[in-house]
């Protein structure tokens, strides 16, 4: 079953997307060549004790930092590090909050300094293929209207949508249902309902769509080591259409 949050749950929703989309805007200001992973994952960190929010991710089957910084073919679940930024670089960063027991969750890719023409598509066409998804979070469309708008928008573009990983229900925990997969045909199998939150995070791939995981455990990087991707927004259904809740830019 696919909770329905309650107007006072949404209201608790509202307030955890705002955190999370501030604290994600300062981030992005930091972002620049010569800065570690480990230095982001860090202001992470303040700036959700200042805003009195908890990681998230930070101990989630173990996971060890609050952030996810997945760079160049790293897809997702980057773990911080000491590894610097370079020009050219491409960085994920994934981030999830908890207020009051509320949960939100977003990612963005952000290019460091000057990226080639091909990375800025890609980022691009990523950030494009959300949006396209997140236009059908709608009363009485199906959960897969999402998914192949989001396949669709990646594909015309020539770039491939990861099938490994996929988006996520979110409310009182960080992965409710359902799975929200970023491929597949239009089905009629869930109804989309107002009350339903979803975190839409389409992660794409320059070339293959093929994943593995590094000896970590963690970090899900490209077979073909070319470039990956990801965006994603916790988004609310309502009756006036799908609320952005972690808006940040
Ligand atoms: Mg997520």
């Amino acid at each position: 079953m696919i909770p329905l949050k309650s107007k006072e749950d949404l209201e608790m929703m509202r307030k955890s997307g705002e955190i999370l989309a501030r604290i994600m805007r300062k981030i992005k200001e930091f972002v620049s060549v010569g800065i570690s992973t480990l230095e982001i994952a860090q202001l992470a960190e303040e700036l959700l004790k200042k805003e009195n929010a908890k990681p998230a991710f930070k101990g989630y089957r173990g996971f060890p930092a609050a952030m996810c910084t997945s760079i160049n073919e790293e897809v997702v679940h980057g773990i911080p590090s000491e590894r610097r930024l370079k020009e050219g670089d491409i960085i994920s960063l994934d981030l999830g909050l908890n207020y009051q027991d509320y949960f939100s969750d977003i990612a963005v890719t952000l290019g460091v300094g000057k990226i080639n023409a091909k990375a800025h598509k890609l980022i691009q066409t990523t950030k494009n293929s959300l949006f396209e998804g997140i236009k059908k979070a709608r009363i009485d469309n199906h959960l897969s209207d999402i998914s192949y708008a989001i396949q669709n928008c990646v594909e015309q573009n020539g770039f491939s949508v990861v099938r490994q990983f996929v988006g996520h229900g979110i409310g009182r925990s960080l992965h409710e249902e359902p799975e929200i997969p970023n491929f597949g045909r239009p089905d009629k199998q869930t109804l989309l309902r107002a009350g339903m939150v979803l975190a839409i995070e389409p992660m794409v791939n320059q070339g293959s769509w093929e994943c593995e995981i590094l000896d970590d455990g963690w970090t899900a990087l490209t077979k073909d080591r070319l470039l990956s991707a990801h965006f994603e927004h916790t988004v609310a259904i309502t009756n006036n259409g799908p609320e952005i809740l972690t808006l940040c830019s």
